[in-house]
């Protein structure tokens, strides 16, 4: 069996073969650092955790993911707060990996950040202008598309729909319109660095270029991120790439995950329907989250309602209700392995749909099951496999106490309030909202007094 990969450059399902036999390089477009994530971020994040949690089973991964700490958007949030770009930066970096760590999503091998890469990308703008792709320009260095005959490979566009992709008002500086930005100007309040170019800041596209060369070598095995990227950030980070290394192949393969709407329209902050992670982990547990969405095929849409977690955590309860009550030693643990089928769905282009039906399949056995040996047996697949899809990770009686059967727990209620008072010293009203509802919801009232809240079953 082989590892098949819709590669979006060869607009096709392909056999996946790494450069190096038995060595698999990896790199992901991570955030860039100035928000917290929204469930679509989270998107990518879980997908290619999946992916890289099925390729250490075969090969010896290393996968970068990098974080975008300097960029436009994060000087803006900065002039808008008030607050110290580092400030900024350093807070969303770490919220960002507890938010994705909530998800189930492990640490990738390597996390770069751009401000810490910034003479490899002024190497690398070096050799683009001394080989003849790049041009400097009032100050600016530029990328000359016209001296790569490729460009437009990956994203299939022709010259006229990559002016508009290109989204720029044209400056008078460039050649042509399309040509993208290496380097810029920074003025004295923004952040900057020396250059031979004078003292200014690099364009996101080389900071990719320069962590993937720096961490993972000219070529890489696989390229993710969301489609929204393929034009321009991974067109642009892929032509400056070859035309650094002499032509050498970028990326072996290149994947793109679907976009998640909320009923059916785009997340945007302009809309108000941004759902953050930050937010929802704190009355929806991890892996429910996690599940929804694995539930779709990475590569199609996925339409995020109520509706999308209410099943997640009903499938999760169904899970976690296999499980319970059997005891698994550890060597059966140790032991176990998910079942062939569901490997092989993953395997087949991160088949999660697929997959997660087999994982039911041995639910349903066991249940069926009557034998002591065979139960133990087969729950012992089932967290093998949840160990592999990053689920089942709780022990079943700690997830019943927690999110089903309506009724909570004393414990759980008293967790619950002192998150929400935590909220409320935060000023954060919403989510203290949310809290009181969900309190509401499971039969529980509220009293505010002043020395505190108290609570009643109603
Ligand atoms: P950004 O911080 O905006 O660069 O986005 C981080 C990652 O999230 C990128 O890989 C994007 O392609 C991806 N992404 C952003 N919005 C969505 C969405 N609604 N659905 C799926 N992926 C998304
Ligand atoms: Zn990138």
């Amino acid at each position: 069996m082989t590892i098949k990969l819709h590669d979006t450059k060869q607009g096709t399902k392909v056999t996946f073969k790494p450069l190096t036999e038995g060595k698999v390089t990896m790199y992901l477009c991570g955030p860039t650092v100035y928000n917290y994530a929204h469930i679509g971020n989270a998107r990518p994040a879980v997908v290619f955790d999946l992916l890289a949690r099925l390729l250490r089973r075969r090969y010896t991964l290393t996968f970068a993911r990098n974080f975008t700490d300097v960029d436009d958007k994060i000087n803006a949030a900065s002039a808008e707060t008030g607050k110290p770009i580092n400030e900024i930066t350093e807070k969303y970096k770490r919220a960002y990996n507890a938010d994705m760590g909530a998800l189930g999503v492990l640490a990738p091998d390597i996390e770069p950040c751009a401000t810490d890469h910034i003479s490899e990308m002024i190497d690398m703008i070096k050799t683009l202008i001394d080989k003849g792709h790049a041009y400097e320009a009032d100050g600016h260095v530029l990328f000359d598309v016209a001296s790569d005959p490729e460009y437009g490979s990956l994203s299939k566009r022709n010259l006229r729909e990559m002016i508009a992709g290109a989204r720029v008002e044209v400056a008078p500086y460039k050649k042509a319109p399309h040509d993208f930005v290496l380097w810029k100007p920074s003025t004295p309040e923004l952040p900057g660095w020396d250059s031979p170019w004078g003292r200014g800041r690099p364009g996101w596209h080389i900071e990719c270029s320069a962590m993937a060369a720096k961490h993972l070598g000219a070529t890489i095995d696989i390229h993710a991120g969301g489609t929204d990227l393929i034009f321009p950030h991974h067109e642009n980070e892929m032509s400056q790439s070859t035309c650094v290394h002499d032509g050498q192949v970028f990326a072996r393969h290149w994947l793109h995950n679907g976009f998640l709407s909320f009923h059916h329209e785009k997340m945007s902050k302009s809309l108000g329907n941004v759902l953050l992670v930050h937010d929802l982990i704190k009355t929806i547990p991890g892996e429910v989250l996690r599940l929804a969405l694995l539930s779709a095929h990475y590569r199609q849409p996925l339409d995020w309602s109520d509706e999308t977690i209410d099943q997640a955590a009903k499938m999760l309860d169904r899970l976690y209700g296999a499980v319970r009550g059997i005891e698994v030693s550890d060597a059966a643990r140790r032991n176990a392995e998910p079942p062939k089928a569901l490997i092989a769905a993953l395997e087949n282009d991160l088949n999660t749909p697929k997959a997660l039906a087999e994982f039911f399949a041995i639910a349903r056995a066991l249940n069926k099951a009557t034998d002591d040996d065979e139960r133990e047996g087969i729950a012992a697949t089932m967290y093998a496999t949840g160990d592999l899809l990053g689920l089942l990770q709780d022990d079943p009686e700690t997830w019943f106490a927690g999110h089903v059967e309506g009724e909570l727990s004393s414990d759980e209620i008293e967790k619950i309030l002192e998150k929400r008072h935590a909220a409320k010293l935060e000023k954060d009203y919403a989510a203290a909202d949310t809290f009181r509802d969900q309190l509401a919801e499971a039969g529980v009232q509220i009293e505010d007094g002043p020395d505190g809240s108290t609570w009643r079953r109603t």
